[in-house]
């Protein structure tokens, strides 16, 4: 994940995985805390003034069509809120759509999975993120103060070029050093730190088997 690294910010999530992690808490429990903790940093270091630029929505969704990586405490705390809101044949069901996804998007870079629109395994069909509350660090990153832009830049990017979107910078830059920090502490606590595409991780942690 590029980006500008807060390095105070960088430590205080990585202390606060470190300390989690000995405490032995769920992989839910300490991305609560880490999103908890952004959350709170955007606030302070962000304007009203300059967070009222932002137009990202429930419903708008053109940012939803590109690959999403994760990390491992991510996709457990994701498979751990789906298996228990979702009853055993929705389960069923978006694991079909995830093989779906995982089988078609399968060896297909960035653009080449825009230009074949496939869409998030996570996105309803209202445009919405069906699992907001625990949605990536990756997707909690990215601002734009101008949809249009978005929608552009996807169309612009099937003709191999490149869209300006207008997004605050200051918002990236505390997710990546969220998502830097967790990575950092998984490594030192002996976590696989890898970052994974989301589809194959959730898929593999709802259970391989299609039904
Ligand atoms: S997880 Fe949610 S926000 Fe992220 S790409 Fe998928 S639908 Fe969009």
């Amino acid at each position: 994940m590029a980006g500008i690294k807060i390095y105070d910010f960088h430590e205080t999530v990585y202390s606060s995985v470190t300390d989690s992690v000995k405490a032995g808490e769920s992989p839910a429990e300490i991305m609560d805390r880490i999103h908890q903790l952004t959350q709170q940093r955007a606030a302070e270091d962000i304007s009203d003034e300059e967070a009222s630029h932002i137009k990202c929505r429930r419903g708008c969704s053109h940012c939803c069509r590109v690959h999403v990586p994760v990390l491992c405490l991510e996709a457990d705390t994701i498979a751990e809120y789906l298996l228990s809101s979702l009853s055993a044949d929705d389960i069923e069901e978006l694991k079909r759509k995830l093989h779906y996804i995982k089988v078609h998007i399968a060896g297909y870079d960035e653009q080449e999975r825009i230009i074949a629109n496939i869409p998030c395994g996570f996105l309803g069909s209202e445009g919405e993120c069906t699992i907001h509350p625990v949605r990536p660090l990756v997707c909690r990153s990215v601002t734009s103060a101008d949809a249009d832009a978005c929608r552009r830049a996807m169309t612009m990017s099937i003709c191999e070029e490149n869209a300006f979107i207008p997004m605050n910078i200051l918002h990236k830059s505390i997710h990546d050093s969220a998502f830097i920090g967790l990575a950092d502490a998984m490594k030192d606590m002996g976590i696989d730190c890898r970052s994974f595409e989301i589809t194959e991780a959730v898929l593999q942690r709802l259970g391989k088997r299609i039904v």
